[in-house]
């Protein structure tokens, strides 16, 4: 029998496995940690149209609170602090703590931050929670000059709803194509060529030095060219770094994610790890992966869903 199922994590995936665990039947105790002060939402929108101003957080969520109450998912706002996999207990930030038969980390990632001079500004933004798009949106205003710094997914999407909304857009990228670690050069090509119809600047195979501030307002960037580019606004989207820190201090193997086998489970039998954060073993592709999507979130919860109630 499994027992009581923790999830650390009320993301895409940790929100997924709960409700797929009810779906198929689960009757023991499910708590959810959700370490945001949200009901669990969808990130996708986040760059695209919440940020263009449509609807409010709650077209976000992905079921209001009747739903966790009338499922029996216990959704408790806390932070997962400490694992002790021989008392099988997670100590959380509030000095609370949980017992578990079997645990679930689906902690995600993390903004990679930038590392430069005047990276702290206020007017350095970062977008992957619904706060910080939030902010981002009532702070976009037609004619103010951004400078998005990566030019992966994220940077795009931002770049792309920023001059929908009138502001004047730069994007500078170190390599040599937009998105190259997650596309062909083809569709490299196709989508740069949409940006720069739409009147966004890509700068390609510079990196941005420093950004320069006047006291404490951000008035441009300064290029590994020698170039300047002035802006009010710097938008960062230079990737992510799983969460994987509570994992390793409970003494799990983790490299670039929580180490899982191909059925998603770590080095403990007790132990699990989806979405964004877990490192998996795919014999399709031969090797480890992890991959940051909505539908390998989604399928590993389906997946340690059905492992659990023993299908
Ligand atoms: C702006 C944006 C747009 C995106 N667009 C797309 C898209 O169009 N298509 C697509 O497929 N993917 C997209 N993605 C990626 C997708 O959102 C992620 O792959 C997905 O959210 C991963 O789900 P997850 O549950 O693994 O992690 P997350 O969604 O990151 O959720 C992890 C949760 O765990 C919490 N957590 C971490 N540590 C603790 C702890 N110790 N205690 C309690 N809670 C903790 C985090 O705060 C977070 O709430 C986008 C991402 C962003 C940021």
């Amino acid at each position: 029998m499994t027992g009581s199922v923790i999830i650390v994590g009320a993301g895409h995936a940790g929100f997924q496995l709960a409700a797929s665990l009810r779906q198929a039947g689960f009757a023991e105790r499910i708590a959810l940690i959700n370490d945001e002060g949200h009901l669990p939402y969808q990130r996708p929108p986040l760059s695209k149209a919440y940020l263009k101003g449509t609807g409010g957080p709650e077209t976000l969520m992905f079921r209001p609170e009747k739903f966790y109450h009338d499922n029996k998912i216990e959704l408790i706002t806390d932070r997962a602090h400490a694992i002790d996999r021989n008392a099988r207990k997670v100590a959380l930030a509030s000095g609370a703590s949980l017992d578990y038969g079997h645990l679930v980390f689906a902690t995600g990632a993390r903004n990679r931050l930038l590392d430069i001079p005047n990276a702290r500004l206020d007017a350095v933004r970062y977008l992957r929670i619904l706060d910080e798009s939030h902010a981002l949106r009532e702070l976009l205003a037609p004619g103010m000059r951004v400078v998005v710094i990566g030019a992966g997914f994220i940077g795009l999407e931002f770049a792309a709803t920023a001059r929908a909304k009138g502001l004047e857009v730069d994007v500078v990228e170190l390599a040599s194509r937009v998105m190259a670690r997650a596309v062909t050069a083809e569709i490299s090509e196709f989508s740069q060529a949409r940006h720069a119809a739409a009147g966004i600047r890509i700068h390609l195979g510079v990196q941005v030095t420093a950004i320069e501030a006047d006291g404490a307002k951000v008035t441009g960037v300064s290029l590994s060219n020698g170039t300047h580019i002035p802006a009010d606004l710097v938008v960062v989207g230079v990737g992510v770094l799983p969460n994987v820190e509570l994992a390793a201090e409970a003494g799990l193997p983790v490299a670039s994610g929580i180490i899982v086998d191909e059925h998603l489970l770590t080095a403990d039998p007790n132990v699990s790890a989806i979405g964004d954060c877990a490192l998996y073993t795919s014999k399709r592709f031969g090797g480890s992966l992890r991959l940051e999507s909505v539908q390998n979130a989604t399928d590993h919860a389906r997946c340690v869903a059905s492992r659990l109630t023993g299908k």
